[in-house]
């Protein structure tokens, strides 16, 4: 009867149950590496140029339209610096298709509002419209930094990174005392913090001198002579305060990553290390590191934009290939996070179909909401064509649903890439606390992810 068992039945095993200890510390190395560029990859700007930084070491250039390319050639199309695509060439002919990972570099955060500063009652803040699917709650009385460019009249453009460094000041959304929060306790977690009320303090010193708005005057003559901005500056800013934690082991055991931005920075990077692994692919081989997918893959950095068919068709051009030709026969990972179960939290999950922590990469056939509304649902062919992929390279993975039925749901990139005709199915690294400033996964996930997307772009 185990016998039995054993050959008709589906069963789940932990990951550590399945990998020996050569795997265990090839997945060790990888973790290392995706911590430091995590920690050095604050905004979609910061992803995409060190993401430029490790190809161009890899060998990949610059494309530029009307290059001559040839089976393994290595090339990169910079979209803004915000977002990135990077291809390696194939052996077989884009009519062929390609394989496609696609993951997304921009994370939830505060973005400062334009006309951002304000001094009040002696203290200096920055107003904030926050980006992406945040509890607001979990953004004040945390240390946060400031990442990001602004515009000058010039022409010319300063990028401002504060806080990051040990020895830089970081910044802070204050929060009631609990004596005093009598009334703020009994409204909602929606309510108890707002939107407007996200306003970062940044000073409190005043300039010696008589007059009104002197700590706003300070804290303004340190910043230009800082950066030589002025307050009109910010309206042609794109700054972002982001949590100033450092990436970091979490657990006795260091079995897990702590760190701001895991989604998705955490699948950008799998897609980043497997394009650079994969040794002169059958087909050509694509990733992508996509901006805007927070507020839905919208503007001209997201995956609705142009700038991805652009790129495709010149490659497609150059090999005298119809675009939707190669687009019809492509495959395509969206590589995102997925929701772990959490055992605080069970009563949001379906035991059974969600995601968990230490099984390995999640495949999601469909998100969505209510019944699978906004989903692309891959079909079961192009699940079946990833088990074939997963089982030869021995890639550790699992289902994963976003929680119980009609509890929630969400979306990936994935229905913007089905919609050009390109078969896709979301797949991922399990994440817990996802959105929060702090978010947590697993290192064996992370590993099998990055396993996962080099058994496509490697395909036998
Ligand atoms: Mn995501
Ligand atoms: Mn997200």
């Amino acid at each position: 009867m185990d016998d039995l068992r054993e050959k008709l039945f589906y069963e789940q095993k932990n990951g550590y149950d399945l990998i020996d200890t050569a795997e265990r510390v090839r997945c060790e190395d990888y973790c290392a590496e995706y911590i430091r560029f995590l920690n050095n990859s604050r905004t979609e700007r910061e992803a995409v140029k060190n993401a430029i930084a490790e190809a161009e070491a890899q060998g990949f250039v610059e494309y530029v339209p009307g290059m001559a390319l040839k089976a393994g050639d290595k090339v990169y199309q910079n979209n803004r610096g915000k977002a990135l695509t990077l291809a390696v060439i194939g052996k077989k002919s884009l009519a062929e298709g390609a394989v496609i990972a696609g993951a997304h570099v921009d994370a939830p955060r505060l973005d400062l509002k334009q006309v951002t500063m304000y001094e009040t009652d002696e203290m200096c803040y920055f107003r904030t419209h926050y980006y992406g699917g945040i509890k607001k709650y979990q953004w004040v009385t945390i240390p946060l930094e400031l990442h990001g460019v602004a515009a000058l009249r010039d022409g010319s453009t300063v990028e401002i990174t504060l806080g990051r460094e040990k020895d830089e000041p970081k910044f802070v959304i204050t929060d009631l005392l609990p004596h005093l929060a009598a009334d703020q306790m009994k409204k909602t977690m929606a309510e108890g913090i707002t939107g407007e009320g996200l306003n970062i303090l940044i000073g409190s010193a005043p300039y010696a001198d008589d007059g009104k708005d002197r700590v706003k005057l300070a804290v303004m003559s340190l910043l230009n002579d800082l950066y030589g901005i002025t307050e009109e500056d910010f309206l042609s800013a794109e700054l972002e305060a982001v949590p100033a934690f450092d990436v970091c082991e979490i657990g006795i055991d260091r079995s897990m990553i702590g760190g701001y931005g895991h989604d998705d920075r955490v699948c950008a990077y799998a897609e980043l290390k497997a394009i650079f692994d994969v040794e002169n692919p059958e087909r050509t081989c694509v990733c992508i590191l996509a901006d805007k997918e927070e507020i839905g893959s919208e503007g001209v950095s997201g995956m609705q934009s142009a700038a991805f068919d652009t790129f495709m068709e010149d490659l497609c051009e150059a090999q005298g290939v119809a675009l939707r030709r190669c687009f019809e026969k492509s495959f395509c990972i969206s590589a995102d996070v997925t929701n772990a179960y959490d055992p605080l939290f069970p009563e949001v999950s379906e035991k059974r179909s969600d995601s968990k922590i230490n099984y390995g990469m999640g495949i999601c056939k469909f998100t969505g909401a209510r019944g699978k509304s906004g989903s692309s649902d891959a079909s079961a062919e192009v699940v079946g064509h990833l088990r074939r992929l997963f089982a030869q390279e021995g890639v550790v993975w699992q289902m994963a649903e976003l929680g119980k039925v009609d509890q929630g749901g969400g979306g990936t990139i994935a229905k913007f890439m089905a919609k050009r005709n390109i078969d896709t199915i979301d797949a991922g690294v399990p994440v817990l606390s996802m959105h929060a400033p702090f978010e947590l996964v697993a290192k064996f996930d992370c590993y099998m992810t990055y396993k996962g997307v080099l058994a496509a772009y490697a395909e036998k």
